[in-house]
């Protein structure tokens, strides 16, 4: 397996077919699939192909990485067909922050009006 890639990591594991998932959008650095509880009509979560453990960890070599991140939040928003009405990116680090599964995610969520500021 490759240094990239971690044996344990849940979303490591999904990309390497391991586990199954629910494709949405995907390109060369980053994959894109339904949560698997979703928080509204819209709940897909966009990651790198490479193990990025949390936000913090992300350097400057990183920089195509993340951005084509972006980018396949703009592919799923569009496919998904929440980019009019709009949508939410949300990156949870840390404990405080709600993360569960630590490997670098957007939750790209919509669908429906969102309340701001989360809870
Ligand atoms: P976070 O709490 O920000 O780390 O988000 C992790 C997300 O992964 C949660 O919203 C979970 O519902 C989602 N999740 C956990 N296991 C799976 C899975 N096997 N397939 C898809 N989504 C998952
Ligand atoms: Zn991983």
């Amino acid at each position: 397996m490759p240094e990239e890639t971690e044996r344990d990591c849940l979303f490591c594991r999904i990309q390497a077919g391991d586990i199954p998932s629910d494709p949405v959008a995907q390109d060369d650095l980053t994959y894109a699939f339904r949560d698997i509880n979703p928080v509204a009509p819209v709940h897909v979560l966009v990651v790198p192909r490479q193990h990025v453990g949390h936000l913090g960890a992300v350097e400057p070599d990183h920089a195509p990485l993340v951005a084509a991140m972006v980018r396949t939040t703009q592919v799923v928003a569009a496919q998904e067909g929440v980019a009019d009405d709009g949508y939410r990116v949300v990156i949870n680090v840390g404990r405080h922050g709600g993360m569960t599964v630590d490997h670098l995610h957007f939750h790209v969520i919509g669908g429906r009006p969102l309340r701001w500021p989360p809870e």
